[in-house]
């Protein structure tokens, strides 16, 4: 893959540097050569690619060394996701499925511990089970899905749809009513050997168009059965545990919320990215009228507005990763650089597919692939319109009509 040099001063140690150029070559020889195999048969990522992914550290980026992980921040982590992310966006949601939520169930420290350690190996991956048919942007609002401490077992009962990794995954984290108003909807993990679903609970996966290297599932769980100390934060009626938040949660409250919008985002700039690539390459290829279609001013004005998109996209991602790793409360910016990458992703992918006329509306090359994953960037982890609903907000504060309900 040709290389599209990009700013790096400000941001870029000898360390960062050496650590994204190792990725790069990693991507471009064991990433994409996959991808562009398996993505058109809708194939999974194969275990030896996620054993690789492993050997390089990526499922530990953030988890602590001691722990076996890299210990490091949500620069990094959003650095070597934009890499992952070029060559195939699987692999780069992937490595968000091993994070450190474990110290947040009510577990005690040896298993936690334990599975911090095995996560940080890819050998403990999770899948989020939080919309539903009637649950999307309004999750906390709709939520049906119900848990009832039965004993001392959580019984839960419901429909849960688009749960990615439901069937791959070691732990499903299932987004739960078990009280009333919002601080009635909780998390309980249940755990189950990869490879199937929960006892009680059946499934189908869901006929997307894109987003392929793992399924996404429609799930009925039927009174799945779950220990109480499964569930996340206070077990209802018992003293604060100490699996609860514990030292430094408000800072991970934060991160929390915005880490996986800065996530995202890293997905769509390494989209848009391997899009940029890719055109350039072609554009220097393909001759119409007796000259590359490179020489053509259109498409030269085209390649330059879409690598200075990717660029603003990229900094304000390091601005926000520096500003979350500095402990700054960073919601809004968050917000306003998934939005930003994700709506910057879709017209980038569109662009480069244009540059390859009538080849680009095929599956003989990967610029389709980026383009329908990019799609998604401005639909999961919030859609854009939340997104700017977040951002006006805080700008305006909330509008009367909501204040009031
Ligand atoms: C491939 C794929 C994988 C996914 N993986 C997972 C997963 O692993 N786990 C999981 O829990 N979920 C997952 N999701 C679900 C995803 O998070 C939701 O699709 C997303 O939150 C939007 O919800 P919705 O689809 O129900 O859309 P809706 O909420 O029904 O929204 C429909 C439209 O209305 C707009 N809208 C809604 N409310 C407002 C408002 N207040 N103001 C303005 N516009 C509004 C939306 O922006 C959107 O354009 C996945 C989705 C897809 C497509």
């Amino acid at each position: 893959m040709s290389e599209v040099q990009h700013l790096t001063d400000g941001y870029m140690t000898e360390e960062r540097q050496m650590m994204r150029d190792s990725a790069r070559d990693f991507v471009a020889n064991e990433i994409l050569p996959v991808a562009n195999e398996l993505d058109p048969v809708q194939g999974d990522i194969p275990m030896d690619l996620r054993r690789k992914m492993a050997e390089m550290g990526y499922f530990g980026i953030r988890l602590p060394v001691e722990h076996g992980g890299l210990g490091l921040g949500v620069f990094e982590y959003a650095m070597l996701t934009e890499e992952i992310a070029r060559g195939w966006m699987s692999c780069a949601s992937i490595i968000a499925r091993a994070s450190s939520y474990m110290h947040m169930v009510n577990w005690p420290m040896e298993k936690r511990i334990e599975l911090t350690e095995k996560a940080a190996m890819g050998e403990y991956l999770q899948a989020g089970a939080l919309s539903e048919p009637d649950a999307g942007s309004d999750l906390f609002g709709s939520i049906k899905t119900r848990a009832v401490l039965e004993g001392d077992e959580w019984v839960i009962t419901g429909n849960k749809y688009w749960c990615t990794f439901a069937d791959g995954s070691n732990v499903i984290n299932v987004l739960c009513r078990v009280g009333e108003g919002r601080a009635g909807v909780r998390t309980i993990a249940v755990e189950k050997p990869p490879g199937e679903l929960p006892a009680n609970c059946t499934g189908n996966p869901i006929p997307k168009i894109g987003y392929f290297g793992w399924k996404t599932w429609e799930l009925r769980f039927e009174g799945v059965r779950v220990p109480k100390e499964n569930i996340v934060g206070p077990i209802p009626g018992e003293s604060a545990p100490g699996g609860a938040e514990g030292k430094g949660g408000g800072k991970r409250r934060l991160a929390m919320l915005s880490v996986p919008r800065v996530h995202t985002a890293a997905r769509s700039i390494g989209l848009a990215r391997g899009a940029l690539e890719d055109a350039i390459q072609y554009a220097h290829e393909r001759v119409q009228f007796g000259q590359p279609i490179a020489d053509f001013q259109e498409t030269r004005f085209k390649l330059a507005r879409m690598a200075s998109e990717i660029e603003a996209a990229r900094q304000l991602m390091y601005h926000v990763s520096t500003e979350i790793d500095a402990g700054r409360g960073s919601d809004k910016e968050a917000s306003m650089v998934k939005w930003f990458a994700s709506e910057m992703a879709e017209r980038v992918t569109s662009d480069a597919l244009q540059i390859f006329g009538g080849a680009g509306y095929t599956k003989l090359h990967a610029i389709e692939r980026y383009w329908r994953d990019a799609r998604l960037t401005k639909i999961f982890e919030g859609t854009s319109e939340i997104q700017l609903r977040i951002i006006s907000d805080q700008l305006l504060g909330k509008p009367t009509s909501r204040n009031q309900s």
